[in-house]
């Protein structure tokens, strides 16, 4: 055992943390030794600073002087590494929580000898974990940019448009239909900017600036509960800077507060 691996233990869908000067890290190998919990299941994920990094399943609860977070409690309280591994550890655990048995014949999984996936020994059917590409886009217009508030959101909050790409689809397809979709209008002009692994549950969010090319915003009742325009220099409630989407947003304020001089 390497003392100083790192181990993403979930408990009940959380993951175990030590408090080091108020902010929360994930636990060393060897600070488990001493934790009461019952391993079901444990999946090497790789190196991180030099350390050696795993996903562990147990059952019981966090001892005293550990804590069990949710991981959206950790966006934006600890380093975006940690929280980008804490986030593959999950999917991974859950991935294969959810492929124990064969999608195709029922049949017992085994785990695949070489590759990270599932292989059923009986009907030959390999499962590779799920990525569910995605699409984030700040659309312009001039000094203006396009952000929507989803009725679901719990506060005031504006976002950029975002979508899941379907079956046969380009990602610049899912931009242009996403928009159309949800705010009836055209873009133009699509310019990748970058992408974030979203593991809530399993997204890869790849974000794109596009410009107004055309149509009156229009939504229908349901997802969006308002969509507007808004001049780079009058932001509304916007999400923290963990997010693609304040990247995006970043991004436009930037460049045109640069061209204002
Ligand atoms: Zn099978």
């Amino acid at each position: 055992m390497e003392a100083d691996a790192l181990y993403f233990v979930w408990l009940g869908g959380r993951v175990l943390c030590v408090s080091e000067h108020g902010v929360p890290r994930p636990v060393t190998a060897d600070e488990f030794r001493w934790v009461d919990v019952e391993v079901t299941g444990k999946h090497y994920l790789g190196r991180w600073d030099q350390r050696a990094c795993y996903a562990l399943t147990g059952e019981g609860t966090a001892p005293e002087g550990f804590a069990t977070v949710d991981l959206r409690a950790l966006l934006g309280r600890v380093e975006p590494d940690f929280f980008y591994l804490a986030g593959r550890a999950k999917q991974i655990v859950e991935w294969h929580r959810d492929h124990r048995f064969c999608g195709r014949c029922g049949g017992a999984n085994d785990a695949h000898a070489t590759d990270r996936a599932m292989h059923c020994p009986n009907c030959g059917l390999t499962a590779y974990p799920r990525l569910s590409p995605s699409i984030i886009v700040l659309v312009r217009r001039g000094d203006e940019m396009l952000l929507a508030r989803n009725a679901a959101w719990p506060t005031r909050m504006f976002s950029t448009l975002a979508g899941f790409t379907e079956p046969g689809e380009s990602i610049e397809q899912t931009v242009h239909r996403e928009v159309a979709e949800e705010v009836g209008i055209a873009v133009d002009n699509l310019r990748y900017l970058g992408s974030q692994s979203w593991p809530f549950p399993n997204s890869l969010m790849l974000g794109f600036h596009a410009d107004y090319a055309g149509g009156e915003i229009e939504y229908q009742d349901g997802e969006i509960a308002e969509a507007r325009w808004f001049h780079y220099r009058e932001l509304p409630n916007v999400p923290n800077g963990t997010a693609i989407s304040r990247w995006l947003i970043d991004a436009f304020v930037n460049e045109r507060a640069a061209a204002q001089g």
